[in-house]
């Protein structure tokens, strides 16, 4: 079948490149198919001030980061940050308008695409609907004009590490929408690109597909070993599948590290709001000797006397009376203060009190993540085990504490990371 009749048989004759963009991409540049097994190099991914106009729009400022070969490294942010773009730039299907990106020692900023070694995922599955499985699956090879066998034994391959063989001769109206993805992604692993790309891969699968999906492509990056790089604006997506994560706002890289790095110590107050469900509270308030107050809430920091913003993420506020309390009688002396249970959140395993706290300054930004837990809310939150969250009623009066040791500190006018409270940890 020639790609001629495949676009006759698709009907994508005149859908543009974005449908065929994976096609495009299939052209990877290396003349012959070899044994799927055969382990190609894959290099490392450096931005250097890369920048992203549209006319007067930027769209993205001065991305510098590296990656090694073989991680897995997620771009997060919310929509509009700039994150498909940066992939589709490392994919040659935008061009690159300041700075340089390479893989290895190659500048990739005038290689054609199809030159690049890199295949990439869409959101969207771009399967042919009028093509079986193995048919979807051996048509990049079928267009490098491989032998039949080589293109059998690929197919073969790859259906087997994406548990496809079942599945080979439905067309893609008679699959799951995990299904359908999966057999997106080997269409994408049957090119044997040296990079992967992935674009919001999981953004059209409901929430448990996402997470059993989201496991097997962890698995799969594992296997092959080859640099990928995975766009997100799910914070949970990002924590759980990636090395290192990019969190990106405005078209700006506001930090670079492991999800234990993001979590436990945010740049700045976006990042801090950004990762980690529920958000972290920030509350705005004064330092002085060495203590901090807002209102009711004082803690202990070894902070400059002045105003701050202190970070306090839910499971370091300390429930020192009620159900499913969590501090032992010695710490109940130390900067303990009194709430009141405004709503309550039994999520699962976890439950979460909003609280309201006598003149307390709590920050609300612009980092929130729609649908996460508590992120209505413009009050402290503390958790507590799920079973207990059950007993509290808004209205109840409890007593609190934070560890001061787990609290961030952020500048009142920059947003970015102070030193931390007393004791501060990794
Ligand atoms: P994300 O993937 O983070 O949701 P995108 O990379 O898709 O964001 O888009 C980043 C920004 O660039 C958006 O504000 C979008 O409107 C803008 N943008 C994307 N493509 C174009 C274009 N062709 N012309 C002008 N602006 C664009």
């Amino acid at each position: 079948m020639g790609i001629d009749r495949a676009r006759r048989l698709t009907g994508l004759h005149n859908r543009g490149c974005f449908l065929m963009a994976p096609m495009i991409l299939a052209v990877q540049h290396r003349d012959q198919v070899t044994e799927h097994s055969q382990a190609l190099m894959t290099p490392g991914l450096t931005f250097d001030r890369v920048g992203k106009r549209y006319d007067q729009t930027v769209v993205l400022s001065d991305v510098t980061f590296t990656t090694q070969p073989g991680e897995f490294v997620v771009l997060v942010g919310p929509s509009g940050c700039g994150k498909s773009t940066l992939l589709r730039m490392v994919a040659g299907l935008e061009t690159i308008s300041e700075g340089t990106i390479k893989a290895g020692d190659r500048v990739l900023n005038d290689v054609p695409p199809q030159e690049r070694g890199v295949g990439m995922v869409f959101q969207s599955y771009a399967l042919y609907p009028h093509m079986t499985v193995r048919e979807n699956l051996a048509f990049p090879l079928y267009v490098k004009k491989a032998s039949v066998a080589d293109q059998q034994r690929a197919v073969q391959e790859v259906a087997d590490i994406l548990g496809l063989g079942p599945l080979l001769d439905r067309y893609p109206k008679q699959l799951s929408g995990g299904q359908r993805q999966r057999v997106a992604i080997g269409r994408c692993l049957v090119r044997k690109p040296e990079i992967y790309c992935f674009d919001e891969p999981l953004s059209n699968l409901d929430a448990a597909l996402r997470a059993q999906i989201r496991v097997d492509i962890k698995a799969l990056q594992r296997k092959l070993n080859k640099t990928t790089l995975y766009v997100t604006h799910d914070q949970v997506e990002a924590m759980t599948l990636a090395d290192r994560i990019v969190v990106l706002n405005r078209g700006v890289v506001q930090q670079v590290g492991t999800p234990k790095d993001l979590y436990t110590q945010p740049a700045n107050r976006f990042v801090a709001r950004f990762i980690g469900t529920p958000s972290m509270s920030l509350i705005r308030g004064v330092v002085a000797g060495g203590r901090f107050s807002s209102g009711a809430l004082h803690v202990a920091v070894d902070l400059p006397d002045g105003e701050v913003v202190l970070g306090v993420r839910v499971e370091d506020v300390l429930v020192l009376s009620g159900p499913g309390a969590t501090a032992d009688a010695a710490s109940q002396a130390a900067d303990a203060f009194q709430a009141r249970v405004a709503a309550v959140e039994p999520v699962g395993e976890s439950g979460y009190l909003h609280l309201e706290v006598e003149g307390l300054q709590i920050e609300s930004d612009e980092a929130r993540a729609p649908g996460k837990a508590g992120d209505g809310s413009d009050r402290l939150m503390a958790s507590v085990p799920g079973h207990a969250a059950f007993s509290y009623c808004v209205g109840d009066g409890i007593t609190l504490r934070l560890r001061p040791e787990r609290c961030h500190a952020f500048d009142v006018s920059s947003g970015r990371s102070v030193r931390r409270s007393a004791g501060g940890q990794a």
